[in-house]
Formats: structure tokens, C-alpha cells, sequence
């Protein structure tokens, strides 16, 4: 059993304090949290001995899990957020329009005010930190000001944010084999090297190219083969047929590390880090990857592809918003796509 060496008021001594872990709810600004607490307890009078370590442990808890709940960024997201602009917390502090000492509490694990917690979630947001230094950040010195702006600036147009998305674990995307996804089912891996090969061998893969792309690749598989190459799913968007949950599934599989995106113009393309593996595939299927990577850099443009898309009856036949028929592949126009 724990125990902590501690005043005991009520006993007017020092006493060997039980630490006791209790399970409890607690009403935090109106927000339930659910969590164990410790509480050092006396072993002669059972009072609670309010002992300062506990205490902190137990604040921390139930601030942490109030943050989540409410979306406040948690005091290392701070520290965090602040260094990734090289701010100190003076400078963090003149740009949100609050006080030093509020930063330093916030980074130290102080629960921020209302009017607070809403500036931080929204510092998160570079486009809110060049609003902020553009309109005024009055307590910064001009040369501090545009120093500031310049490094948000630089950090907007070269970072970029990635998700933590697992994509074996994304729950919207189905895995079995049926008919809307091409009678394939699902396999992670197999999607991540077909779009690593893709994004080496594609010129200037565009996000919303790799859609199409992606949609050439598995239906002219269907067509030829009667089996799709992903098992992805396809929607009708009004600027193409993409892949079912497109976001959680570019979330996934572009994580910066084996694909990551480069800021071209005013889109992202999709560059790999490293070679596909690709043992996955048989011969055949790496030599559709080449005939679709072909055949994609054959349009001088996103939009020539785009227009060529929307000449499908696979896109044209399906409402908006729906799932397309793989039984639509038939019909394909791409007829340089056979293998
Ligand atoms: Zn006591």
C-alpha cells in the first residue's frame, strides 16, 4: 500500500498517510470528469490530509480531462504551439492580448479563463496568429511585429499539419468484399505502396488528381479483371468521383512519413519519401500502376483530367453524393488502360 510522510492537522503530528485511490466524478465548469483520485488519509483520525503533491495530481487530472472534453490545448500543446513560431511567452502573450503571467499559468497547468481558453483553441490556427500580428499585437515593438509575421508567415506556406489517422483502423471504411468496393476487400498496405508508386511516377499528383487517379486505377481493374485494385469505394463529388471518406482516407494514408504533401501554387501535391514495395503486387497489377501513371500524365492539366472524368457514365449515371457502381466500369472511356 502507498503511503506518504505528512502533517495531519487534526492529529497535530506527522503521520505515515494511506494514499487511497478513489474512483470519482467531479463537476468540472460543468463538464463531468470521470477519473481515480488519490487522497492521502490519516491512519488515526481518517481524515483527508490535503497534501500538496496529491492535490496538484488531482487538479492536473481533472483539468486535463476538462480540456479534452472542452477542446482546450493542453499546457504542453502550449509550450508547443509557442515554440513552433520561436515566441517566447512575452511575445505569445502580446500576440493572443493577454498577460504574461497568464501564459506561464496556462503552460504550467492552470485552467485558462473562458474568454482564454477561446484564444488558445483558436492559436492553433496560423491564419488567427497573422490576424492578430497584422491587426495590432500593440505591445510588440514594430521590429518584434514583423519579425513575428515573418515567421508565420514562412511557417504557413512550408508546414503542414498531419493527422493521426490509422487507416487499418478507420471504422467508416468497409473491409469486405462486396460489389461497391469493387469485390475486393480493403487492405491498408496495398492502398499506401500503390499511391506511394503513384506519387513517384505521376507528375505533379495533385490531391484531387490522386482522386481520379486512384478511381482510373480501380475501375479499369474491375473492367479488365472483375476485381477492383483497392477495394476503396467511390462517391460522386461535384468535381469528380473520389474515394468514399476522401479525407479520412488522405489523412491516413498521407502522414508524412512515407507520403507527405508539398505546397505547389494553390493546392498540395503528394510526394513519397521512399520506393513502394511492391510485393504485394503481381506483375500485371504493377503494370496497370505504369499504364495509370501513364495515362494520367497524358492530360497537360488537373483540369483536362478533371473534364475527362466527367465524361464518365460511371460519374454521369450516379447521383450526387452516392456511391458509384462499379458495374459502371464497363462503360470506361479509358480504353488505353487495358493491361
Ligand atoms: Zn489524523
Amino acid at each position: 500500500m502507498n503511503t506518504i510522510t505528512t502533517f495531519c492537522t487534526e492529529c497535530e503530528r506527522q503521520v505515515k498517510a494511506t494514499i487511497e485511490e478513489v474512483r470519482e466524478t467531479i463537476d468540472v465548469r460543468g463538464c463531468a470528469v470521470t477519473d481515480d483520485f488519490e487522497y492521502a488519509v490519516c491512519p488515526y483520525c481518517e481524515s483527508r490530509i490535503p497534501e500538496p503533491v496529491l492535490v496538484d495530481r488531482n487538479f492536473a487530472k481533472m483539468y486535463g480531462a476538462y480540456r479534452e472534453a472542452a477542446g482546450i490545448p493542453q499546457p504542453d500543446e502550449i509550450v508547443a504551439l509557442r515554440r513552433r513560431y520561436g515566441f517566447s511567452q512575452r511575445v505569445f502573450a502580446a500576440v493572443l492580448g493577454i498577460g504574461v503571467a497568464s501564459v506561464q499559468r496556462y503552460e504550467g497547468g492552470a485552467l485558462p479563463s473562458e474568454s482564454h481558453a477561446e484564444l488558445l483553441r483558436r492559436a492553433r490556427d496560423r491564419r488567427f496568429l497573422l490576424e492578430r500580428l497584422r491587426g495590432g499585437a500593440l505591445r510588440l515593438s514594430a521590429q518584434e511585429r514583423e519579425r513575428a509575421l515573418r515567421t508565420v508567415e514562412q511557417q504557413a506556406t512550408s508546414r503542414v499539419d498531419y493527422a493521426v489517422v490509422r487507416l487499418d483502423l478507420l471504422d467508416c471504411l468497409p473491409r469486405e468484399v462486396a460489389p461497391e468496393t469493387g469485390m475486393r476487400a480493403l487492405d491498408a498496405d496495398r492502398l499506401r505502396e500503390a499511391v506511394v508508386y503513384l506519387a513517384a511516377h505521376v507528375g505533379n499528383l495533385f490531391a484531387t488528381k490522386l482522386n481520379k487517379v486512384l478511381f482510373y486505377l480501380d475501375f479499369s481493374a474491375y473492367r479488365d479483371e472483375g476485381v477492383g485494385f483497392t477495394g476503396l469505394r467511390y462517391a460522386r463529388a461535384d468535381y469528380g468521383p473520389v474515394p468514399d471518406q476522401y479525407d479520412l482516407v488522405m489523412a491516413a494514408l498521407v502522414d508524412g512519413k512515407a507520403l507527405s504533401y508539398r505546397e505547389q501554387g494553390d493546392g498540395r501535391v503528394v510526394v513519397a519519401h521512399r520506393g513502394a514495395d511492391l510485393s504485394a503486387f503481381s506483375p500485371q497489377e504493377v503494370a496497370r500502376l505504369d499504364a495509370v501513371a501513364s495515362f494520367a500524365n497524358g492530360f497537360s492539366s488537373c483540369a483536362e483530367l478533371s473534364a475527362y472524368a466527367h465524361e464518365e457514365e460511371a460519374w454521369r449515371e450516379t447521383p450526387s453524393g452516392a456511391l458509384i457502381d462499379y458495374g459502371l466500369a464497363r462503360s470506361l472511356h479509358a480504353s488505353s488502360l487495358s493491361c
